[in-house]
């Protein structure tokens, strides 16, 4: 018999994720705070319930994907959370990025009362939930790794074990916070290149193929026209947003402080996307930050 799942957060990620185990033929409970999302995965073949803490309980595997640590903490370690309500034997698996820290207490808590628990981040975006083609870097036993392997790889097609409990987010704040840096790199050495009179398509080609390659510059280009399929090319809409890439590199800087680790790139790009954010970016895709370096030509 196929597993019940219970699916919290039906989000831009969260959606895509559940409808993908929904097609995969799995009895998919969806809850979120938007009705809405709610009633898109009913429509998609999912089912939900009023009260989701009543379909927790009757819940084989929880998956959440919501925005950040407090949103975790508190539906799980909460008085009617899921670890008060689920079933003995359940696995539960977080997919949201949130810190390291929290994701290690709350899956301490879980283990505490018998349950087996991931920290599952994703990368992808929302392209890749939506095609099943997402990322996983994941913490938690090696046991609770294999037997989440079924619901997983119907998400996604990397699925790396990191290590204990709270590793799967550690390797995420990593990538995450390379990836701003690289992002604001690649968009300075455009900049430079085009103020010299640069055709960016040419010098991106070139770089491209040169020391200074990289996924910015080589699949998410933040130069618009130089790329059809980047949001810098359909006005920065969609993809990652600047405030979701400030809260990533928000983690790395509490992380490095609580670690006692040197980031002067990594807190350096946290201020530069914090600034373009309160101008006003905040929504826009993180490539944006190519507008904060120049002129709109
Ligand atoms: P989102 O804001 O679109 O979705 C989060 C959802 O959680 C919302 O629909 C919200 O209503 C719901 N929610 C919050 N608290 C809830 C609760 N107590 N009960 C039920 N629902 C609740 O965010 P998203 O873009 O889907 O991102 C989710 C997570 O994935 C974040 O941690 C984000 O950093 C990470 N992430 C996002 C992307 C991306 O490209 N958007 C890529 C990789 C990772």
């Amino acid at each position: 018999m196929s597993a019940n799942i219970v699916f919290i957060g039906l989000g831009n990620m969260g959606l895509p994720m559940a409808q993908n185990l929904v097609k995969a033929g799995f009895p998919v409970s969806g809850h979120d705070l938007v009705k809405a999302s709610v009633d898109k995965l009913v429509e998609a073949g999912g089912k939900t319930e009023a009260d989701s803490m009543a379909a927790v309980a009757k819940a084989d595997v929880v998956i959440t994907m919501l925005p950040a640590s407090r949103h975790v903490e508190s539906l799980y370690l909460g008085e009617a959370g899921v670890l008060a309500s689920a079933k003995p034997g359940a696995l539960l698996i977080d997919c949201s990025t949130i810190a390291p820290e929290a994701a290690r207490k709350v899956a301490a808590a879980a283990k505490a009362r018998g349950f087996e628990m991931l920290d599952a981040p994703v990368s992808g975006g929302t392209n890749g939930a939506t095609a099943g083609t997402l990322t996983f870097m994941v913490g938690g036993s090696k046991e609770a790794f294999e037997a989440a392997q079924p619901y997983l790889q119907k998400m996604g097609r990397a699925i790396y074990h990191a290590g204990d409990s709270g590793s799967g987010q550690t390797v995420k704040v990593c990538n995450n916070m390379l990836l701003g840096i690289l992002m604001i790199g690649t968009s300075e050495a455009i900049r430079l290149g085009m103020a010299n009179g640069m055709d960016p398509k040419v010098l991106s080609e070139i770089m491209s193929k040169s020391s200074g390659r990289n996924w910015t510059l080589e699949v998410y280009n933040p130069c618009p026209g130089v790329m059809d399929t980047a949001p810098a090319s359909k006005g920065y809409a969609g993809g990652f947003g600047v405030d979701l890439m400030l809260k990533d590199l928000g983690l790395a800087v509490e992380n490095a402080l609580a670690t006692n680790c040197a980031i002067p790139l990594g807190s350096t790009a946290r201020n530069l996307y914090d600034i373009h954010s309160m101008n006003g970016a905040g929504k826009l895709d993180f490539s944006s930050i190519f507008n904060m370096l120049g002129k709109a030509k």
